[in-house]
């Protein structure tokens, strides 16, 4: 069984909807034995998230809380069909890792399978993503065939989010059992996110876990499987993690 050893979705009180700060996660990640977490508050165009400044600021951020590595991340939001997003270039360059994914209320005005893929086909080619987040939410539609595809030519992760199954996004297992088929068949990358909003579910991968298994997605395409395994995958893609 694939138990990823890395958080790589965890929200804090900065995303404006999520209730733990990042001290909570990392004790609550530390807790069940993981390596590191990812925190990947809300860009800004998500109203209540955090602004310019806290993305700006994640560097004083420690390295190390509670014995496991605090990453520095965003979950960015699409805003178009052209690859924009929701924070300027120069501080995405500055985090260890960059989701991006569609939410509603930040602008995004697609709303057919056609606008959706290519803007998620968009974001996967922005040279500072490395990650789609939920690209199998049934409120954003996707071909998802060119989906992977591309993910898969681009050496790009998509996101198996365990929240999906639980808390939000109704209706997206099915969806992401097609994902991960495909993925497998492909050879694509996967990543998961607990993408807790608590504390208490930083970790939590039942769900995400079960359909690895399902699939037979294999442990070396999970990039998060481990801290190395996250380090090489980062490293290939010209952005080594400078964990000092
Ligand atoms: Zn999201
Ligand atoms: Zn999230």
């Amino acid at each position: 069984m694939i138990a990823p050893m890395v958080d790589l979705h965890v929200h804090t009180v900065s995303s404006g909807h999520a209730y733990s700060t990042v001290e909570e996660c990392a004790r609550w990640a530390a807790q069940k034995g993981l390596q590191a977490i990812a925190i990947t508050d809300h860009g800004p165009a998500i109203p209540g998230s955090g602004n310019l400044y806290h993305f700006w600021n994640l560097k004083v951020l420690p390295r190390r809380m509670h014995g496991i590595w605090i990453l520095r991340s965003v979950e960015a939001n699409i805003l178009d069909g052209e690859g924009g997003l929701d924070l300027p270039d120069k501080i995405l360059e500055s985090l260890d890792v960059v989701h991006a994914g569609l939410h509603p209320y930040t602008g995004y005005q697609g709303d057919s399978v056609q606008e959706n893929t290519a803007a998620l086909i968009a974001a996967i080619r922005h040279p500072l993503v490395d990650i789609i987040v939920h690209p199998d939410n049934p409120a954003f539609p996707v071909d998802m065939e060119a989906v992977v595809g591309e993910a898969v030519r681009e050496g790009k992760a998509l996101e198996i989010n365990n929240s999906s199954f639980v808390h939000t996004r109704s209706g997206s297992e099915e969806n992401c059992l097609h994902m991960a088929r495909l993925l497998a068949a492909k050879g694509g990358l996967v990543a998961v996110g607990s993408d807790a909003h608590v504390a208490a579910f930083a970790g939590e991968f039942t769900h995400a876990v079960e359909v690895l298994q399902e699939t037979d997605i294999t442990e070396e395409s999970v990039i998060n499987y481990s801290i190395e395994r996250l380090e090489e995958f980062l490293g290939s893609r010209g952005k080594p993690l400078r964990l000092e």
